[in-house]
């Protein structure tokens, strides 16, 4: 789960780390009397919104007078910001985050995260912190392996790499402190960048972006309380609702899988074939007629879908459960679009039996390559 930058920020500040002073407004009627009550006048002015790139695309702006902050905040304020992060259909700008401008000395890069191969947690530091740090080549990296965080050698390590030593104690309990909310609220990511150094030789957290481990969510109510529907695509949102796995792609062919690596086989071999997925989707195991049903009509709502893919290996999902779901959810309308089917496992001849009664329109195939490959040449060939 993520949450807004500005929440990041509360939670930090709330933990003795460094922020800009500044407030959130939500509508445009706000604008006004939250500048009043700010005791600054050059800005800051952020949109909150799931993602980064924010800098690049226009969601950021400094301003030195409380009549350019208000007009900002007029034209950003219920628009959609596209940046690099949140995909072609962008995210509508619904919180608007006004603080005050820290003049910037250096910006540097840090971040907390798990590696999975090393199996422990990592901090990762740039000395070239900022927008363009997808582009940064120098980055350095330590393990934490004692679960007292890390020790005073890499800290130091870390500091030197950075070029610190005026802010080198400063440093220090900035990353223990950082490491500490890490494991107390169960993040799989914390990143700030930049984490400013101001004229003043302090560190001030200037972005932030953490994001959460769901499985920890039941025991993290203080975070799971800030989740915000509104930043999920809907359909992915009704997805969720249903409890189904779905990420929408760029695509246009539909897959209907069960089991995520199922799916993850499938969309690889469309790319094999040349294709693009328009979605993954994983049913899960044991779903039900009625949750397979939900999952062809969300399926049916993307409209750039062209080609409906349906990959189903029947072990706790029977196949004649997912047979009626599909049936039913096709009720009367006819759909447009060819469905390639595999269709293998528990109770297969039934299931088969359930699809042919019904009359539904269907290509079959016998093995995962071959529905890829027909799915692939026929998006190509009905365009
Ligand atoms: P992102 O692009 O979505 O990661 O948004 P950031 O919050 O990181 O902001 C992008 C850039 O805006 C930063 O790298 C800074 O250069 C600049 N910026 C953000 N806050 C301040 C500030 O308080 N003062 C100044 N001078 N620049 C800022
Ligand atoms: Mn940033």
């Amino acid at each position: 789960m993520f949450i807004h930058e500005y929440q990041a920020k509360s939670l930090l500040n709330r933990n003795q780390i460094l922020i800009p002073e500044g407030k959130v407004i939500t509508t445009i009627n706000d604008a006004d009397s939250v500048l009043n009550t700010l005791p600054f006048k050059n800005y800051v002015i952020k949109a909150q919104i799931y993602g980064g790139g924010r800098g690049k695309a226009g969601g950021i702006l400094t301003v030195d007078s409380k009549e350019e902050a208000l007009e900002y905040v007029k034209t950003i304020l219920g628009k959609r910001l596209v940046t690099t992060q949140t995909g072609p259909s962008g995210k509508i700008v619904r919180t608007v985050l006004i603080e005050e401008k820290v003049n910037i000395e250096k910006e540097i890069y840090i971040s907390l995260t798990i590696d999975r191969k090393r199996a422990c947690p990592i901090v990762i530091v740039s000395p070239e912190g900022g927008i363009e740090i997808e582009k940064g080549k120098t980055f350095f990296e330590e393990d934490i392996t004692s679960p007292m965080g890390l020790y005073p050698f890499q800290k130091r390590r870390l500091i030197y790499s950075l070029g610190l030593r005026e802010s080198s104690d400063e440093f220090a309990s900035l990353i223990e402190k950082l490491y500490r909310l890490f494991i107390k609220y169960d993040i799989t990511l914390l990143e700030i960048n930049p984490l400013a150094i101001d004229k003043m030789g302090r560190l001030v957290a200037l972005d932030a972006k953490m994001s959460f481990d769901d499985n920890g969510l039941f025991r993290q109510k203080e975070i799971s309380d800030l989740y915000d529907p509104g930043e999920l695509d809907p359909l992915e949102s009704e997805a969720q609702k249903e409890s189904l796995n779905y990420v929408k792609m760029d695509g246009n062919i539909g897959c209907l899988v069960n089991g995520a690596g199922l799916a993850m086989a499938t969309i690889d071999l469309i790319d094999f074939y040349g294709g693009k997925a328009t979605n993954f989707l994983d049913v899960g195991g044991g779903a039900s007629s009625e949750k397979i049903e939900k999952a062809v009509r969300i399926l049916l709502e993307d409209k750039r879908m062209k080609v409906m893919l349906i990959n189903i290996f029947g072990g706790i999902l029977r196949c004649d459960r997912f047979a009626e779901g599909l049936v039913n959810a096709s009720g009367n309308k006819e759909i447009k679009i060819p469905i390639i089917i595999r269709f293998k496992g528990t109770m297969i001849e039934e299931g088969k039996r359930i699809i042919r009664d019904s009359g539904l329109n269907l290509i079959w195939a016998d093995s995962m390559e071959e529905a890829a490959s027909i799915a692939v040449i026929r998006v190509n060939t009905d365009q």
